[in-house]
């Protein structure tokens, strides 16, 4: 039973309960000190002695979650609909507060205020050729018992879009991304003084009114096509878990690549007395007037459209023929928001640290939701609380962790990421200084463990992933997913031989985006899913009922979140020396500036063939004139770019990762006695300022909000991320000259993150001696 040292390290807790932990506890500790002498190696950071003391709270801590209470937790959050400003968001905060402190933990709301805005009017009608009314409305289901909750549900509707009545054709613009537009105007199309019809896809929401306003349009409607999350994919709700006809999918538009957060007071915490911007000049309220609508609602726009027939990638699963237009369909669009100034209640927790009380591991889900939020948050915040519940008990058993350690309990994320960023604005001094690692979760499913953050800590996750049980096979979340990437992945071979399975890196879409962005704090996001699937994101059937048919039934993936989380917040909070590793993030460097290196030659050469196809007369050849296109115009050849600022930069960071790595190695000889003997407060102050070199304090181009220069989200991605964004970005829109400055720049920040790892060698040397 007990496999602690098996090759995956696999702790049996599935076979756990309160009352058998116990014995197991004693028989794996009692493995685990045989093999000590013998073949264990410490945990990363820990000397071998506090490396075994760890292991005996990490076993202790994992026995204690259960499914039961993260079932009981959801059926509580998700009881009511709990957005911003709604008497049950309240309720929930106050609700957790209370478990919080019945557990003896020291908690607390902290209470911000910020702008959210609420539909006053929302009409969508068809004016030409025919007469349709949208209906914008998700009926209630009778089996679906809080699906009829309707006082109490936000109406479908897009918050952060700007007030507007326009009347105007319409235009189907696909995902209505840049590369969209670009295939509009080959087909002669024009968005100007239109309203565009985009599908949900291909780019979080908030690109596809922002793109539109950059072509001219007038408005914007967003729909779920079938094709992505309808009945193209499965059975839909309530018999199975996809989007129903009516299904409309809420959420934010607001500008957050420019900055999330609220719109009234970037870059500083919106308390009481806060200075706010006027409505009028907070940039992340969009330009034109959006509405999101369901496939029912959407279909008679799309069919009543002409003009050119949509490309094959365009077409979703209507039963219609997918057409461009401009017109006939003439639309119009209303949408009116009452702007009020809402409270957001985030609840926070201490746990101070005793031996570096000012180096803080911070842990954060949102407990907010559109509606009911079954899976979104609840699913991840009910399994942050049970991993709060874990970790009171081990206190109350003498537990002391090391590090400081902050829970908390996000609001506001759903509006546009609320609670974290003004909490984190509020509070940057401070954490500048403290903040060690944050980890966040959001929704929670069946499946396979996901893992995505700063590749600092890749090492360090890939090492807790491998403690942990997955609930539904007899191996660990670790082993699951290195087969499930054998099984899909084109790089078998590395995901084989590789020690640590590669993570991505994160954009954006919750709530660690301030902390890696804003503050280059190192961050992870967690959570299990995969196997669920499902469409009923941001509407009113994401609640217990669906939960429970269709994803987590025994919420055992729950008991897995928390058994991830909690294990990795209390290895940080433990661990002597922070566990970051250099070698893995270095590595990683390495291939992001490889694949820029590609890409500013792809977009020369792609340059430099479609001029030559001009020149040939391609274009003017393959013209069907039944199906007119517009020739592309030719354009200027960029120059070559010179990477070697970059280079440099990297082979300045390896050499220090490998120091750091022989340093690390001679301190944890002997059973790391180096480790246990001195304070490393140093040491640690060093790894966390190496963080930190990875910003710029001028940020990103005209976006200087993300200081972040090896992680954002995309300016036309959303949520997807851009790594070296600066660089990537500046070819991605053909600014040469802009690319090559920012080559120098990004090469400078790696140097002087290179010469931070320096400082921490020294440090950890003269604390070996
Ligand atoms: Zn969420």
């Amino acid at each position: 039973m007990c496999k602690l040292q098996g090759p995956d390290g696999i702790l049996p807790y599935n076979t756990m309960n309160m009352k058998n932990a116990g014995a197991v506890v004693t028989l794996c500790l009692s493995v685990l000190l045989s093999a000590q002498s013998t073949s264990e190696t410490a945990l990363r950071g820990f000397s071998a002695a506090s490396s075994r003391v760890e292991r005996d709270w990490e076993l202790k801590y994992a026995a204690i979650p259960l499914p039961g209470n993260v079932g009981d937790y959801m059926q509580r959050l998700a009881a009511r609909p709990h957005h911003v400003g709604s008497p049950y968001d309240k309720d929930n905060a106050d609700w957790i507060l209370a478990k919080l402190k019945s557990w003896g933990l020291d908690a607390k709301i902290e209470t911000f205020e910020v702008l959210f805005p609420t539909p006053k009017d929302r009409a969508l009608e068809m004016v030409e050729p025919g007469n349709f009314k949208a209906k914008l409305q998700e009926p209630a289901l009778a089996v679906d018992p809080t699906s009829s909750q309707r006082n109490e549900q936000l109406p479908t509707y897009n918050a952060y879009s700007i007030d507007g009545d326009v009347t105007a054709p319409l235009v189907y613009v696909n995902n209505g991304v840049p590369e969209d537009y670009e295939q509009l105007e080959r087909l002669g199309v024009s968005v100007k003084g239109a309203i565009v019809i985009s599908r949900y896809g291909g780019s979080w929401r908030g690109i596809k009114p922002k793109v539109a306003a950059e072509h001219g349009a007038v408005g914007c409607i967003i729909y779920s096509d079938p094709h992505e999350d309808g009945y193209s994919q499965g059975e839909v709700f309530p018999a199975g878990p996809w989007r129903p006809k009516d299904g409309v999918q809420r959420g934010s538009v607001m500008d957050m690549p420019v900055y999330p957060g609220d719109p009234l007071t970037p870059g500083v915490g919106a308390t009481h007395d806060a200075k706010r911007l006027k409505i009028s000049e907070a940039l992340t309220i969009t330009k034109i007037p959006v509405l999101p609508i369901s496939y029912a609602d959407a279909q008679p726009f799309l069919a009543a459209l002409q003009g050119p027939v949509a490309p094959v990638a365009w077409r979703g699963s209507l039963p219609i023929t997918y057409r461009i237009g401009p017109g006939p369909a003439k639309a119009h669009l209303k949408v009116a928001s009452n702007w009020d100034i809402q409270p957001l209640y985030n609840v926070m927790v201490t746990i101070p640290g005793a031996t570096y009380p000012d180096e803080w591991i911070i842990r954060g889900n949102h407990h907010d939701a559109w509606v009911n939020g079954a899976n979104d948050p609840v699913s991840g915040a009910s399994a942050e609380l049970e991993e709060m519940r874990g970790l009171a008990s081990l206190l109350k058993e003498g537990w002391k962790p090391k590090r400081t350690i902050v829970y908390a309990f996000w609001d506001g994320e759903e509006e546009g990421l609320l609670g974290s960023t003004e909490w984190a604005e509020q509070h940057a001094a401070e954490l500048s200084q403290k903040a060690a690692v944050y980890i966040n979760s959001d929704s929670n499913s069946r499946g396979y463990l996901r893992m995505a953050g700063s590749h600092t800590l890749e090492k360090f996750i890939n090492g807790v992933a491998r403690d942990v049980q997955d609930p539904e096979k007899n191996i660990s979340v670790w082993k699951r997913l290195q087969l499930e990437r054998i099984a899909n992945s084109p790089d078998r071979a590395e995901v084989r031989q590789r020690p640590d399975l590669r993570m991505e890196a994160l954009g954006s879409g919750s709530d660690y985006t301030v902390f890696l962005d804003h503050l280059a704090v190192a961050s992870l996001n967690l959570g299990l899913g995969g196997e669920a699937g499902g469409g009923i994101y941001h509407s009113i059937y994401d609640d217990l009922y669906w939960y429970k048919h269709f994803d987590d039934p025994d919420f055992v993936y729950g008991r897995a979140l928390a058994q991830t989380a909690g294990i990795a917040v209390m290895r940080l909070a433990d661990a002597e020396l922070l566990p970051y590793d250099f070698a893995n993030f270095t590595d990683t460097v390495r291939r992001y500036i490889s694949e820029l290196q590609k890409l500013a030659g792809k977009e020369r050469d792609d340059i430099v063939e479609r001029n030559r196809q001009i020149d040939e007369g391609v274009f003017s050849a393959i013209d069907d004139p039944k199906k007119p296109m517009v020739p592309p115009a030719r354009q200027a050849v960029p120059p070559f770019l010179s990477f070697a600022p970059l280079e440099n930069g990297l082979a300045a960071l390896q050499r220090e990762a490998e120091h750091y790595d022989k340093a690390l190695a001679h301190a944890a000889a002997y059973g790391g006695a180096a480790l246990a003997r001195k304070s490393l407060r140093e040491v640690n102050q060093k790894l966390i300022a190496m963080e930190r070199a990875l910003m710029s304090s001028e940020g990103l181009p005209n976006r200087d909000w993300f200081k972040h220069q090896i992680y954002a989200p995309g300016f036309y991605t959303g949520y997807g991320v851009k790594t070296i964004p600066a660089v990537r970005e500046s070819i991605e829109q053909k600014q040469w000259k802009q690319a090559d400055e920012q080559i120098v720049r990004v090469g400078k920040v790696l140097e002087n993150a290179g010469e931070q790892i320096q400082g921490a060698v020294v440090a950890l040397e003269k604390a070996g001696q």
